[in-house]
């Protein structure tokens, strides 16, 4: 038994059967483990307060504690007052909409504000704000598992404008008082949350990759990346309310559809303050200028720096047109002026989980898997045996790509003929 400096038995990784998937990470309330140079799972012993969610949490069961799991540690029992704010409830989710519909983000939120609320025994609530028949949205909103909508509609909201949204927004938390707000982190939510965030005077955490409720508490943890993604960081806000997260696309699974399920109704009225507004000229889609959207492909191949060449990219393209996929890349393949951004996979780029994710030439980075935990099957090429991309793939074929690429082409080709 492995005990730190206070008497309290720590977690022990069991290395040979680490998968370096990061749930313990996201789910440690203390940010005890960090992953290890060696691309697997480390606790810092002196940090660990011996709760055993990483061993709850962990699928593989690489987390060993000799003793009997030790009952979780109240807020008291560290040291830290008690907390909760009188007046505050529910679990809310800013339905953003794009061409009239809901975008998908919001209803993966939406399956992630059911689980938190379940657990608060709570209600869940869809925000929406737009021009007048927004409302008709709300159907969608219930069938991903929303019980009430509040809405506020007026011409002024039809088509995003920072200030007017700002303050309608702020205004449906003012009046409906939900205990948790998240948000996608899309451009426009990004935008949203903190204007929000500021005339509420609250704390937004921003990017989260795990969302839980602490049992005694009932504070929302916010899990993310941070220190250039080299840990993850369990933020949590205390004193103020809601509770606010924004939650890139594809990190929440999207939860199944009901339709005919049923809820409430809330219209809410406002009116501007007079504001000068500016005015709309086009929208223009944010996925156009680097083509089909990586984000929304069932297939994506993707060239890292060991494929960072426009001859290689023919190739990837070829095997791209085979599985029915689409081109991506790593951030060096950016940074070299070969792919524009909007291809690029990772902590600064998209988060994307495709059905099959084929990686070229990518070692894995911290910084890249972080934005890959929803691909289905990870398919890695790389001449490097000890790739830390080999932890994450399902398969892996140790070769140059130059001469793997052709081959699988053909492999493919032969057994989609046949
Ligand atoms: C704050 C921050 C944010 C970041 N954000 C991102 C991000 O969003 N996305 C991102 O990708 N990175 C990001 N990074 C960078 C990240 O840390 C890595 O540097 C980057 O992911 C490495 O990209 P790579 O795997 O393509 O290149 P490398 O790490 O250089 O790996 C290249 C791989 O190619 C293999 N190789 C070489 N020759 C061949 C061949 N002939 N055939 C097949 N394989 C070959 C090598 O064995 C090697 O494993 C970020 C870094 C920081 C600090």
């Amino acid at each position: 038994m492995v005990k730190n400096s206070k008497g309290i038995e720590v977690a022990q990784i069991l290395q040979d059967k680490c998968i370096a998937c990061q749930i313990c990470i996201g789910e440690c309330p203390v940010g005890a483990i960090e992953l290890s140079p060696e691309g697997v799972a480390h606790v810092d012993a002196e940090v660990c307060i011996g709760c055993g969610k990483c061993q709850e949490s962990c699928p593989v069961e690489a987390v060993q504690f000799e003793r009997a799991r030790k009952k979780e540690l109240s807020r008291e029992e560290r040291g830290m007052p008690p907390v909760g704010i009188p007046g505050y409830d529910g679990v809310a989710v800013f339905i953003e909409v794009q061409d009239g519909k809901g975008v998908q983000v919001s209803w993966e939120l939406m399956g992630k504000a059911r689980e938190l609320a379940d657990k608060l025994s709570t209600r869940v609530m869809g925000f929406l704000l737009g021009e007048e028949g927004i409302g008709r949205i709300a159907q969608d909103a219930f069938a991903y598992g929303c019980d009430e909508v509040h809405l506020s509609e007026h011409p002024v909201l039809e088509g995003y404008r920072s200030a007017p949204y700002g303050h309608a927004l702020t205004h449906l938390c003012e009046t409906v008082k939900p205990e948790i707000l998240l948000m996608g982190a899309t451009y426009l939510g990004r935008d949203l949350a903190g204007i929000v965030a500021t005339h509420l005077k609250t704390g937004l955490t921003a990017d989260c990759t795990g969302l839980s409720i602490e049992d005694k508490t009932r504070l929302l943890l916010m899990t993310r990346p941070t220190f250039g993604g080299n840990i993850m960081a369990t933020i949590y806000c205390e004193h103020r309310r809601p509770q606010m997260s924004t939650v890139r696309p594809m990190v929440m699974r999207l939860p199944e559809r009901v339709p005919g399920r049923e809820g409430r109704v809330v219209l809410h009225e406002w009116s501007p303050p007079p504001m000068d507004l500016p005015e709309i000229v086009e929208l223009v889609g944010d996925a156009l200028e680097g083509g089909p959207d990586i984000v929304q492909s069932a297939a994506l191949v993707v060239a890292g720096r060991g494929a960072c060449d426009p001859q290689a990219f023919h190739l990837l393209q070829e095997l791209a047109d085979v599985v029915g996929g689409t081109l991506a890349c790593s951030r060096p393949v950016v940074e070299a002026g070969l792919m524009p951004y909007e291809r690029q996979v990772g902590q600064t780029g998209k988060t994307v989980a495709p059905k099959l994710y084929i990686a070229v030439g990518v070692s894995g980075a911290i910084q890249h898997l972080v934005a890959i935990q929803g691909a289905e099957k990870i398919v890695a090429i790389n001449p490097d045996p000890n790739a830390p991309i080999f932890k994450v793939a399902n398969v892996g074929i140790v070769g140059d790509y130059a001469r793997v690429i052709p081959e699988f082409i053909n492999q493919l080709k032969h057994r989609m003929g046949a």
